[in-house]
């Protein structure tokens, strides 16, 4: 793609970043066919070539965001499919994060749009804030049926409906400290307790640390770790994202110092793809660059860190069918797409590929509060898709996810970790039938091998 940017807007390392990428575009179109936005709408304008025609006209013309562009830019779910897509190897990712920031700095939302945003972003980082926020919500989920009817306010209505029905205790896993391993000891990593996950759900990250420990990895929880940023960074509120960087970074490089860390384990795979990010966020910081770039390189989902370990026997055969969601910021933004299904099957279950795996389930961060309709459309043909494979539980790596098919299914859904932890020794996750052993044919486990 042709560019025309002056010496002067080049001067810009934003800018000269974001040129460089749509040049690299060469339009051919084919990231609309697995772009979710495209498919559901059928508008050009919201697709991935669309958006960065858009993204171009702003950027180059140095004007402030219109309303257009905000419209389709806001529709995006930053679910990278088009990342996968693309021949060229443009990095959207870079070049959206870019024109949200330019957003924010430069176009005022309308009145309820600016309140719900920075409620969002004043609640869902902080877990006490969050927690104290589900509790509300359980006493104004009989209104989300009047609020979604009222236009403005039919996000509110949308957050009410996917506030969980029981609100989890607060794991003693999540507090800072030192988990030390029961065997001989194999390795040292920090984890990430993170901010919404730890409310939702603590049995993920209880489960991962249980798991490691029991396997002879000393898991460290450090003090001083927070949320990773990407809320506030899908909003383009960048001076708070580098903010949360910096502290996280701060957080584990302090472990690094003091008795040094063979990995950083994510169990968020949304989280993982912005950590993975810190080194190009924070790369024009001279006080951090350097140390960014080590946090990202030592940042690994937690199948990828189990996936280098040699695991012992099982300890129970589940012989269950597992229909594996592959979270858009595991398969697309951090291209984890075979480790999670052979840990799984290699634990004994059958793993399922839903059709249109590539395809966003429409959680997307707080997409599913900001664009409800397509959110719930997206989530519709998701389960349907899951639904299709009749597993007996569904598995995925990110909380986000889990939340938005939970909602639409009755199907169990829990976290990969969690069905690891149970098979390799721990506790099985509530809600996941029991094992079926022995009633697999030797048929099925001939395809399974040969798979
Ligand atoms: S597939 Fe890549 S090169 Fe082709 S239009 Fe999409 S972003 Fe541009
Ligand atoms: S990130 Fe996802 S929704 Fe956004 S343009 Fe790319 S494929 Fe479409």
């Amino acid at each position: 793609m042709q560019t025309s940017f002056t010496p002067e807007q080049l001067a810009d390392p934003h800018v000269e970043h974001s040129e460089k990428i749509l040049r690299s575009c060469v339009h051919c179109g084919f990231c609309t066919a697995t772009c979710p936005t495209y498919v559901t709408l059928g508008n050009e304008l919201d697709s991935p070539r669309g958006r960065i025609y858009l993204i171009k006209d702003m950027l180059e013309n140095d004007r402030p965001a219109d309303e257009k562009t905000v419209l389709h830019i806001d529709r995006c779910l930053s679910c990278l499919a088009c990342m996968t897509t693309c021949p060229s190897g443009v990095n959207y990712m870079h070049l959206v994060d870019h024109a949200r920031a330019h957003i924010e700095k430069t176009y005022k939302r309308p009145f309820m749009d600016r309140l719900i945003r920075n409620i969002l972003a004043l609640v869902l980082p902080y877990p006490g804030r969050f927690k104290a926020s589900l509790y509300a919500a359980r006493l104004g989920r009989p209104f989300a049926p009047l609020l979604k009817s009222i236009g403005p306010l039919r996000r509110f209505g949308a957050m009410l409906d996917l506030a969980p029905k029981t609100i989890a205790k607060p794991s003693p896993y999540a507090k800072p400290g030192a988990h030390a391993p029961a065997s001989e000891r194999r390795g040292r990593v920090a984890i990430l307790t993170g901010c919404a996950q730890p409310v939702l759900d603590p049995g993920i990250n209880e489960a991962t640390i249980r798991l490691l420990t029991r396997i002879g990895v000393e898991v460290v929880v450090p003090e001083g770790e927070g949320c990773c940023g990407a809320l506030v960074h899908h909003m383009g509120r960048e001076e708070k994202a580098l903010e949360d960087a910096r502290r996280n970074v701060d957080a584990w490089m302090r472990q690094v110092d003091n008795g040094g860390l063979d990995a950083i384990i994510i169990t968020a795979s949304g989280c993982g793809t912005t950590i993975k990010d810190y080194g190009h966020m924070l790369r024009m910081d001279p006080d951090y660059a350097e140390k960014a770039a080590r946090v990202s390189a030592l940042a690994k989902d937690v199948t990828e860190y189990l996936s280098t370990i040699d695991l012992p026997p099982p300890s129970v055969d589940p012989n269950l069918t597992v229909a594996y969601h592959s979270a858009c910021s595991m398969q697309h933004g951090q291209k984890i797409t075979t480790l999670p299904k052979t840990l799984l099957k290699a634990a004994g279950f059958a793993v399922k590929d839903p059709p249109e795996g590539h395809l966003c389930c429409g959680s997307a961060g707080t997409y599913n509060i900001m664009q409800p309709e397509i959110a719930g459309q997206l989530k519709a043909r998701k389960v349907r898709n899951i639904e299709s494979t009749r597993p007996d539980v569904i598995a995925t790596g990110n909380i986000g996810c889990i939340t938005q098919i939970a909602s639409g299914t009755d199907i169990p859904i829990v976290h990969t970790v969690a069905l690891l932890n149970w098979v390799y020794g721990g506790e099985k996750p509530a809600g996941v039938p029991e094992a079926r052993p022995g009633q697999r044919t030797s048929l099925e486990a001939l395809v399974e091998a040969a798979e």
